[in-house]
């Protein structure tokens, strides 16, 4: 195979050289990889519902005004626009609203969303969400290790925010790129929950397996209920903006923004933080901890 010229003369530039230009050959190698991606009607499907021009925003002066006919929210309050005119400001904050609901039989996420959906059944949903929640468990090992650094920035900072996102990253993903996987927002709970009691048990089960010789029964008993509670309860916090951003993407069959979850995420990492802070604190002043 001839070695592309590598002239950077302009008298080697493609249109001055005469006859056809000659295909460079390392995008042989692009074809091979994007030819079965191109033919699978999935991928190509998907790709072109999630680029759908109709999902794009409405910032073209002149365009069209049309009566928003289903629920859709704000993206900067949440207030339903729905009955009033695109391209109007937000009668509760006053933000100009730019994405407006596709034309009904137009390719578009909500169109993919809601076909893709159709053919999930409720079983198969349970069975994937199940699985996911198991996910964490695993990761458990991370958090131990974590947890054992002896630095008050990973016990109070890097600890809870490193448990905080292994517990719920996979539900995370989900939410995101499959979001039609889910019937329920309860599924959502459940699977969180599930992956946080999960994670919880294994952290304890390897901290007294491999750092806690023999564990007072106190010390069993404070990990088992307050350790795992804490696990529960901030998860509790943190899956509270996941719910709400799958159940405005399925309400609206919107692509999801998973980025609202983040706030409440934060919450979660703080307290798991403070309550770290204050075990650590006690620990310190020979309170037993
Ligand atoms: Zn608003």
């Amino acid at each position: 195979m001839p070695k592309p010229d590598h002239d950077p003369s302009i008298e080697h530039e493609p249109h001055l050289r005469g006859g056809p230009a000659e295909p460079d050959p390392s995008e042989e190698a692009a074809d091979r990889i994007l030819d079965p991606q191109q033919k699978s009607p999935d991928s190509c499907a998907e790709d072109s519902a999630k680029h759908s021009v109709f999902d794009e925003p409405n910032i073209f002066p002149g365009r069209k005004t049309e009566v928003i006919a289903q629920d859709w929210s704000c993206s900067k309050c949440g207030y339903n626009l729905r009955g009033l005119p695109t391209g109007r400001r937000c009668p509760e904050c006053g933000h100009i609203e730019l994405y407006q609901p596709p034309p009904p039989g137009k390719l578009s996420f909500g169109e993919w969303y809601r076909e893709r959906k159709s053919k999930v059944s409720v079983g198969k949903s349970w069975m994937i969400l199940g699985f996911a929640a198991m996910l964490s468990w695993p990761w458990a090992v991370i958090g131990v290790l974590f947890n054992r650094i002896p630095n008050a920035m990973y016990v109070i900072a890097m600890g809870p925010a490193v448990d905080e996102v292994l517990k719920l990253a996979a539900t995370a993903l989900i939410v995101e790129v499959r979001p039609y996987w889910i019937k329920r927002t309860e599924q959502i709970w459940v699977a969180a929950l599930v992956s946080s009691i999960g994670f919880a048990s294994v952290e304890n089960a390897l901290s007294f397996a491999l750092f806690v010789t023999a564990p007072s029964f106190d010390l069993i008993l404070w990990r088992w209920l307050v350790c795992t509670g804490l696990h529960l309860t901030c998860t509790a916090i943190a899956v509270s903006g996941l719910t709400r951003a799958w159940q405005l993407a399925d309400q609206e069959s919107r692509a999801p923004q998973v980025s609202h979850a983040l706030t409440p995420l934060v919450f979660a990492i703080i307290f798991h933080g403070l309550l770290n802070g204050l075990v650590a604190f006690l620990n310190l002043a020979d309170y037993g901890f």
